[in-house]
Order: structure tokens, then sequence, then C-alpha cells
């Protein structure tokens, strides 16, 4: 019986009540867990007491966590999931056809919100924890913008302030997602800034920078832990962020299992690695436990590939050096990515729960240049009718390459990726590649080693 006949739609929908109601925490299946987060100073594990200055209460908890399979998802949150969620699972029906292929493809779509993409599911949940703390604000840095739009529609929600360092050159260049957050409320700063310490110090030794994720983070960071009543939250890399992204995974799940479908490769882009880590957690679960077995493959760019070719050790998360060490595969915090429009994965390191299972070797993880991943954004568009996320588009290239190779082995996979977002903002670099503009740069090996012998070295974290 063919797909068609069984009645797969071209959307499966979860109702309301099929939605789920725990989030699902990987590390608890994990027999040996991602190495803790250290204190830069001791080396030491950092405590809950050490966290707190900087993060939630509750959100603390949950980072410390790696022993509960499942924690309720609030009311609260599973009510303002509602406005946006369940997401699609979608049959790309469309691009089947166009690529000719006997591969089974499916997208989760995320992008079904005004924030355009997945990080409201974290976003929200970060920000209703604060709200019940009895917090006045949070503060929190964006890159291209996409997460600062998340975090102000959830604070606006809980009637939080919210506080976003902006990097420079996105604050300038890229207008419109500043405003999406000014419209909900947030106060936005570019970054590096006069108002704090770290921002004066970075412009005194480099006048004219147009800033870097890293050192916008380091900011925030200074602003949250200064002011009473505000608490820093991060939009990716955390243990917390993975948890609260489960949801996509967990909807996922159950949408495959409604029709009795199993994936044998599941594919997402890898920034800080929270979609993918998301996506692929109930999955990956099922491997730890020995119930199940998939390929997953982590998509990333080739200006930014932490997986592909940076080292797995102990490093900072920003620029600053003021937040704790993870360890994970990193490029180095001081490593500056060339430009590239995929903003959300220009990130130098990687969460450390997809870090440690790309080391058990549950994760394969592959780079593409930007130009063929554009090639991939538009031929999907050109048949899905979604405009992607420069970021999504590298999960569809993932997806599109392992079609084709079932095009011609004659395998007939069922591939599920992770549509992140949609790429309304991002016209600007769909122009440079329409007008045939678009250039792509990647790093030497020599620019790695440099960044690399930047990191904290000590007994056991050399990168030589
Ligand atoms: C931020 C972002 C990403 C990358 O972040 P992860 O934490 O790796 O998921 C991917 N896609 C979109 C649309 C984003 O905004």
């Amino acid at each position: 019986m063919t797909d068609k006949e069984k009645k797969i739609p071209y959307k499966i929908y979860l109702s309301e009540n099929e939605m789920p109601t725990q989030y699902y925490n990987v590390r608890a299946d994990m027999k040996k867990k991602p190495a803790p987060l250290l204190n830069p100073g001791t080396l030491k594990p950092m405590t809950a007491e050490e966290l707190g200055h900087v993060f939630c209460d509750e959100l603390v908890q949950q980072e410390l966590n790696e022993t509960d399979p499942y924690i309720d998802i609030p009311e609260e949150i599973r009510n303002f999931y509602k406005m946006y969620r369940p997401s699609p699972l979608v049959r790309a029906y469309c691009l089947e056809e166009k690529l000719q292929t006997p591969a089974k493809i499916y997208y989760k779509f995320e992008g079904n919100n005004t924030s355009g993409s997945h990080k409201l599911n974290s976003a929200i949940a970060q920000a209703y924890y604060a709200k019940k703390q009895g917090l006045k604000g949070v503060t929190t840095e964006t890159g291209a913008g996409q997460w600062g739009t998340a975090l102000s529609m959830a604070c606006s929600y809980f009637g939080l302030d919210c506080k976003v360092f902006m990097v420079k050159v996105s604050y300038e260049q890229k207008p419109f997602r500043r405003e999406v957050m000014r419209t909900y409320g947030a106060s936005v700063t570019p970054s590096p800034s006069m108002e704090t310490e770290v921002g004066k110090k970075i412009n005194a030794e480099f006048p004219g920078t147009t800033g870097s994720l890293g050192c916008a983070i380091s900011e925030a960071v200074e602003v949250a832990t200064s002011t009473e009543g505000y608490r820093y939250v991060l939009g990716s890399v955390l243990s917390q962020v993975l948890l609260h992204q489960s949801v996509i995974g967990l909807e996922t799940k159950i949408a495959l299992d409604k029709y009795d479908i199993r994936p044998d490769i599941i594919i997402g882009c890898a920034g800080g690695g929270s979609n993918l880590g998301g996506l692929i957690s109930p999955f990956a679960g099922e491997m730890l436990r020995g119930e199940a077995d998939y390929r997953i493959i982590a998509v990333e760019p080739k200006s930014c590939p932490s997986l592909t070719r940076g080292k797995y050790v102990y490093d900072f998360c920003d620029t600053g050096e003021v937040c704790p060490l993870a360890k994970m595969y990193t490029l180095g915090s001081q490593f500056i990515p060339s430009p590239n429009h995929a903003g959300g994965l220009r990130f130098h390191g990687m969460s450390s729960i997809v870090s440690e299972l790309y080391d058990q070797g549950y994760i394969e993880a592959r780079a593409y240049e930007q130009t063929e991943v554009f090639a991939a954004a538009e031929e999907f568009a050109r048949c899905e009718g979604i405009l992607p996320a420069p970021e999504s588009s590298h999960a569809i290239k993932g997806a599109m390459d392992e079609a084709l190779k079932c095009k011609e082995t004659g395998e007939e996979k069922t591939i599920v990726f992770g549509l992140t977002g949609t790429g309304y903002f991002d016209l600007t670099a769909y122009q440079q590649f329409n007008d045939g503009t678009m250039t792509d740069s990647i790093p030497t090996d020599e620019d790695i080693a440099a960044s690399l012998a930047k990191v904290p070295q000590f007994p056991g974290n050399e990168t030589k």
C-alpha cells in the first residue's frame, strides 16, 4: 500500500490534548553524562548557588538535573504553547516528487509564530520561571535577532522587563527584528555598548568594532548580575534550553507513531544545538536505552564548523570570558566566524549534550557552504511553498542529499528533518544569492589552530 493510499496527510496536526505535558530530559538516559559546567576560577563544577547569581533558580535546577527523565511543563507554559503549537509535521510530497526520490521526507515546521523560529519554545519557559521567582526582568544577547524577538514576546506575555544586547552590526543592518523586539516592549542596546564595564573595555581595545555574540553575552551577564531583580537568560547551548526544545521531538514522535512511521534518518541544523537536541531527544533516548536505532545527522555551516573541525574541550561560552566553562566541541571562544547569513549558526561552540552524544557516536555531522545551502533553500521554497530561514536550510540541504542518495540506491528511507524557521527577515541574503554575489568563506586550519590556542589550558584540557 502506498502512503497516499494509507492516507498519510500532507500535514499531520496533533490536537491540543495530544500535546506533551512533560519535557523529556535525555541526560537521564545517558550512561556517560555530559561534563558539568566549571567555575573558570577554581575549575570545580559550578554549584547551584553560583549559577543562581546568573540564572533563575528553577532553571538552575533544570540545568543541573541529569536524573529525572520527565519534567512537568507548567500549565501556564502549555497555555502559551497553544497559541502556536502543536506545530505541523509535514510530509514533503512536493519535494519528493521534484527530486524523483523513493525516500519519504517529513519536516517539523517551527516557523509558524511571529518570532519565526523554534526559539519561542524555550523563551516562554524561561520567562515563566523568572516571573514565578518574582524577578523584575531578564537580560540577554541576540545576534541576528531571532532569540531576542522570541524573548521579547515571552516577556511581554508575563509582564517582565526585557533588556537585549544586540550585536552592533545586526542592530544597524537588520532593523526589522530590532523593531519587532521594541514593539513587544523590549529595550534593545547595540553591543558593545558604553553601559557596561566589559563593553567599555572591548570598545577601548577594539575601537569601531561591530561586536560579536560572545561580547553581547558578556554585557548581558554583567547587567543581570549587577542589577537587583534581574537574571540572565540564554537561547541555546544550555541543557535547560534543550530540555524545553524537547517539545519539538516529542510532538514529532507522537505524530509519527499515529501513522506507524519509523524514521531512518533524523536531520537538524546545529548552531548551539538546541533545535537539533530538542528534535532528537526522544529518539536518542530510544537509542540510549537500546530500543531503536536511527541515523542522526547534525548540519553546520563550513564557515563555523564546530563539530566537524573543532576540539572537544572545556571552553568559555563568551568572548568576554565571564561565563562558566563548558565542555563542548569548540573552535575557541576567540574564533570570529567569517560573515555567513545563517546568523543563528555562528556560534563557536556546541551544546554539551549534543557534543557528548556526538563524541559517543550517536550523532554524525557534516558541513555545507552557504551557496549550496541557499540553492537548496530556493529549490525547497519553489516546491514546498515555505520561504526557509538560512539556518534551517542547512537541514534542508542535508535531507535533500540523503533523498538523492536514495534515488541512486532505490532505497525508500524515511527522513525527518527540523525546519526551524522562516526567512522573511533574511531577504538581503536571498538578494545576494539571486544576484550571484554570495560568497563562501571557510576558515583555514591555521585560523582554527590560532583560536584553539587561546582556549584555557589546564591538565586534561590541552588543545595541542
Ligand atoms: C537560532 C536558530 C537556529 C540555531 O540554533 P540552535 O540552538 O542550534 O537550534 C536554527 N534555526 C533558526 C531559525 C534559528 O533562529
